[in-house]
């Protein structure tokens, strides 16, 4: 069975010959970045050198799947957030808040076209030309809920979910269709699943919030985007992976903080789990030992796709994601 065949099989909980490996979040580190001699902050803003460092994931981790969106930042900066790149030992970080909960968020007529969208979708498309029949690919959207942190601040938006609920539901419903327009595009440049990364974590979020605001529209979401949706929260999210589960999304991309079997128990028999691999822990520190010790672990809870918990830090070994990889592909076919 091909990578992209065994990943996007997992996605759905159906059999595969050994469990896949991969993640919807960025697997890049420095001494990656090394290996290939291509580095951040260039590879967010060139479609060459993104797919490049993206297929690094494959060539060189030996992933089931590449995901070519590193950062969290292109939808803000094509709505007009400044974004400061960073380095290749610093992930780009969104600089200023662009508006208030209340106010209307127009989105640019020429949306798609900006650059921080043209880029990636350039790259998904050289990713499909290059391992399309080969390795899955991902792509990932924003939303609403991150979004709103980004153009409104945290602190900002968070208060107004207590003091200004209409104003929030109004915000999500316009940023949800950033979120839309472009998975949509990324689909058409050749992604076979988004990640759908969606920052409701338990401290920030009650779970009384998410079903309020969050829940019908990642059910809209899932509704309306035609392909296996991966939702990515960390965090705790023990107390909404049931409602998750209800939304039909086929994929939860799960923090170490929720334990393996008891995401696998939450969860269900229907929705797929992706990760639960401290990146602390193991991935930044682990031993070899440890490492094949943790996918022994993920492999015996019923996780379907083993990987880092949420994008790695950068100054990870990348030999430790590599092992991971390995590990996973050695095991006995089922
Ligand atoms: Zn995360």
């Amino acid at each position: 069975m091909k990578p992209k065949e065994s990943f996007l099989r997992a996605l759905h909980r159906e059999k595969t010959a050994r469990p896949a490996t991969g993640s919807a979040t960025s697997v890049v580190t420095t001494d990656l970045m090394e290996q290939t001699g291509i580095f951040f902050p260039r590879a967010h803003l060139d479609a060459e050198l993104m797919a490049g460092l993206a297929a690094a994931g494959y060539e060189k981790l030996g992933f089931d799947n590449v995901m070519p969106l590193f950062s969290v930042c292109h939808e803000s900066a094509a709505l007009g957030c400044q974004v400061d790149w960073g380095s290749p030992h610093q992930m780009p970080v969104c600089r200023n808040k662009l508006a208030k909960p209340g106010d209307e968020i127009v989105i640019p007529g020429d949306f798609l076209a900006r650059p921080e969208c043209q880029v990636p979708l350039k790259a998904l498309r050289i990713l499909r030309q290059r391992y399309g029949e080969e390795v899955a690919i991902v792509g990932k959207v924003f939303g609403p809920w991150t979004l709103s942190y980004h153009l409104f601040g945290v602190q900002e938006f968070l208060m107004a979910t207590l003091l200004e609920p209409d104003a929030v539901f109004r915000a999500i419903d316009q940023l949800k269709r950033v979120t839309l327009t472009f998975a949509l595009a990324q689909i058409e440049a050749g992604a076979d699943a988004l990640c759908l990364a969606d920052h409701a974590t338990s401290d920030l979020c009650s779970p009384r919030a998410y079903r309020k605001f969050l829940q019908p529209v990642h059910q809209e979401l899932r509704e309306k985007i035609p392909c296996p949706l991966i939702l990515h929260i960390c965090g705790d999210t023990s107390d909404r992976i049931p409602i998750i589960s209800q939304t039909g999304i086929s994929c939860f991309h799960f923090d170490s903080a929720v334990a393996a079997r008891r995401a696998r128990e939450l969860a269900g028999p229907d929705l797929s789990l992706m990760g639960g691999t401290s990146n602390l822990e193991i991935i930044r520190k682990g031993s070899p030992e440890m490492i094949v010790e943790e996918v022994r672990e993920k492999v015996a809870a019923g996780i379907d796709i083993i990987g880092p918990e949420c994008a790695v830090p950068l100054d990870s070994p990348s030999e430790n994601l590599a092992l991971l990889a390995r590990t996973v592909k050695s095991l006995p076919e089922k």
